[in-house]
């Protein structure tokens, strides 16, 4: 479904992806781990046309997607949720999600998508005429995932969607995310806690210093020596997020 080769990018000066390349098949969770500053969110947002790359090439279902504006992207089916729960304020949650659907046409699809995202997360419909600033951490995560889920994506771009919240709602995430999979949304998921990522991916990739330096299905590399010291935090065990999700 998206084929990355070869990526490179940079900010001025400033190399930040020297060589990435990844696959993403259809209905899979795959998911690029790194610590800070590894180029992770430089990866999600130039899939999305929000960065030009320096050399490399990105295909979504076989057509070449550099260069084109970040609408056409959406509108082609890739959401990118960034980091930082970027809700509207001032904005109801419910018209906070009808922004995301402002390249779908057709009201009655509208309507229906909405349903659907207030069957996934319930606590949205109750609050649906709340302001967004109202919401709970956890509650302005489903909403800004809700929203991507408006523009009827085939891929969504994750980044991030644990950052900062309690393990209760991180579960509530993981499910969300496995729901979307269900629903035959492809994603690709970015984060730095790679035993919630690897709990919820098939395959993942590792990325360091704009470079993947390793990539296997996601049970081999939640075995890997070098996963383990990296980024399981020395550890071998599951864990409790690990358990809880399977
Ligand atoms: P984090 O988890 O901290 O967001 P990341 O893996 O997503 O890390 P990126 O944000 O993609 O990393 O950053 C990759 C590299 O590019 C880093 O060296 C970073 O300092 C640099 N970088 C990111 N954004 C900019 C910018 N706007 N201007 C200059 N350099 C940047």
């Amino acid at each position: 479904m998206l084929e990355i080769e070869r990526l490179a990018v940079s900010y001025g000066e400033v190399a930040a992806l020297r060589d990435v390349s990844l696959t993403i098949n259809k209905a899979e969770i795959v998911t690029l781990i790194g610590g800070n500053g590894a180029g992770k969110t430089t990866t999600l947002k130039t899939v999305s046309g929000l960065l030009a790359p320096t050399a490399g090439s990105i295909r979504f279902e076989g057509q070449p997607i550099v260069g084109l504006s970040p609408d056409r992207i959406v509108a082609l089916g890739i959401a990118l949720v960034p980091e930082g729960r970027h809700v509207f304020p001032q904005l109801s949650v419910e018209n906070n999600l009808l922004v995301g659907s402002y390249l779908v046409r057709d009201p009655a699809v509208v309507r229906d998508t909405l349903d659907q995202v207030y069957a996934m997360f319930p606590q949205l419909k109750e609050r649906r005429r709340q302001l967004g600033e109202t919401l709970s951490g956890g509650e302005q995560q489903m909403l800004v995932l809700g929203r991507a889920i408006m523009s009827r994506p085939r891929l969504m771009l994750l980044d991030e969607p644990s950052l900062g919240l309690a393990p209760r709602v991180v579960e509530e995430v993981a499910k969300a995310i496995l729901a979307f999979r269900r629903s035959g949304v492809t994603i690709l998921l970015v984060e730095q806690n790679a035993r919630v990522a690897l709990a919820l991916s098939e395959r993942g990739y590792v990325i360091e210093t704009g470079r993947v330096v390793l990539s296997d299905d996601s049970a081999s590399l939640k075995r890997n020596p070098r996963v383990i010291e990296s980024y399981l935090g020395g550890s071998s065990s599951a864990g409790a997020t690990g358990r809880m999700m399977h």
